[in-house]
């Protein structure tokens, strides 16, 4: 009973050990790339329990297709990239770090064609190659930063007063971008779409939608613009970004749509109705 006492101690000491110099490793060289994958497999594997997930296989395979051909295009070609549809009514779409992207159902419901699609992806895709969830944890207060780090470290189901901060972390990488993370993850999603040979105009296309459901129905996209700020001066940002960089010659070059994209967008719309939790009406 009183080495159970001690070992429990000395473990605990080891781990406040630990913490006290990942906290200072964290302040001085920020998260490795290896930390980053970690953290977003850990993420993702409860992100997938927790959340209503499509599991057809063609429309994982058409999802992952279009995301790694996007992803190519980039500069993080140093992580595997894993790209998930969830069974939500809702039109919005998330990252994590490490290459994590989900697409809810509703985007590709309200998607009328490939490059709308494909507009949503790259801006993810976006987010992580800027390292934006990252950014925000390595902004976190030292002492949060330091467990969310063990946690990754570590590689167990944290528990107590680990877990709790871990919740911190986790809100983080959920917490809405700014406008700044938002513009750098637009102009990538222009860059992505435009060398992948797809029509980077989908994207200010799809934001005018959104824009337009918002007057409409309200619900379906209330969780979009509560995590990616998007208005009239963000649309035309884009709109001009891709007027100055994308010539007009190529442009009308670019794929916008496929029957690849229309069939999957069928088979989508044949899949089972989203649980009652998901539903906005
Ligand atoms: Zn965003």
């Amino acid at each position: 009973m009183k080495k159970q006492m001690n070992d429990r101690r000395i473990r605990g000491g080891l781990v406040m050990a630990a913490l006290a110099s990942l906290s200072v490793a964290a302040a001085a060289c920020g998260v490795t790339t290896q930390q980053e994958m970690q953290l977003g497999a850990d993420q993702a594997v409860q992100v997938n329990q927790q959340l209503p997930m499509v599991t057809d296989a063609q429309l994982s395979t058409y999802i992952n297709q279009l995301g790694n051909q996007l992803a190519a295009q980039g500069a993080r070609q140093d992580i595997p990239w894993h790209f998930y549809i969830v069974n939500s009514d809702v039109v919005n779409a998330m990252s994590l770090p490490g290459g994590y992207v989900y697409v809810d159902r509703g985007v590709i419901t309200h998607a009328s064609n490939l490059s709308e699609l494909a507009g949503v992806v790259a801006h993810e895709i976006g987010h992580v190659e800027e390292r934006h969830s990252v950014q925000q944890l390595e902004r976190a207060q030292g002492a949060n930063m330091g467990l969310t780090l063990a946690y990754v470290l570590l590689g167990r189901q944290p528990s107590g007063v680990e877990q709790a901060a871990i919740q911190v972390g986790g809100t983080a990488v959920f917490a809405k971008f700014d406008r700044g993370a938002e513009s750098e993850a637009d102009a990538d999603a222009v860059t992505l779409t435009t060398r992948a040979g797809i029509s980077p105009q989908g994207l200010p296309n799809f934001f005018n939608k959104l824009m337009q459901l918002r007057q409409g129905n309200p619900s379906v996209v209330a969780q979009w613009f509560a995590t990616h700020p998007t208005e009239e001066q963000r649309i035309a940002a884009t709109q001009q970004l891709i007027n100055q960089t994308v010539p007009r010659a190529t442009l009308n070059r670019l794929q916008t749509d496929s029957k690849a994209f229309q069939t999957f967008k069928a088979r989508m719309a044949r899949y089972p109705a989203p649980p009652a939790q998901s539903r906005t009406q």
